[in-house]
């Protein structure tokens, strides 16, 4: 099944400064701000700027390029937070299973507390 990008949802917004976000750090190819509605004590999330559905879209099609420096900027997230001790939990919802609410490729970036077991 093939599925086109939704150009009117939230995070093509933002990446078209159409609505604001709270800019965490950004890179040649990528963005990382707040979530709106954190999860934990501390909640970013990590998106490329150019249109990607979900990882398996983004890790088909993106160039080397945008994938290194999506990596990079999850790396540079976790050093501005100072996790790399403390420890902290990647998460990517991928499509109706996967509970993806916004159709734009994004990795969660949670924190600050003991996040107990990954799915209750
Ligand atoms: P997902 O369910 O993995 O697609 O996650 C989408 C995330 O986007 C949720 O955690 C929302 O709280 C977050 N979100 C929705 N709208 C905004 C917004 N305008 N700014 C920041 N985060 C948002």
């Amino acid at each position: 099944m093939n599925i086109s990008y939704d150009e009117n949802n939230i995070f093509a917004k933002i990446l078209r400064s159409e609505i604001p976000c709270n800019k965490i750090l950004e890179n040649e190819h990528t963005l990382a701000f707040s979530d709106i509605n954190p999860q934990a004590p501390i909640h970013v999330l990590v998106i490329p700027k150019n249109s990607y559905i979900n990882f398996y879209d983004f890790t088909k099609n993106a160039s080397i390029d945008e994938v290194k420096f999506f990596w990079k900027l999850v790396n540079d997230v976790i050093d501005h937070l100072k996790f790399e001790y403390k420890g902290f939990r990647l998460i990517t919802n991928s499509g109706k299973d996967g509970n993806q609410d916004v159709p734009h490729f994004h990795v969660h970036v949670l924190g600050g507390k003991n996040l107990g077991r990954m799915i209750n």
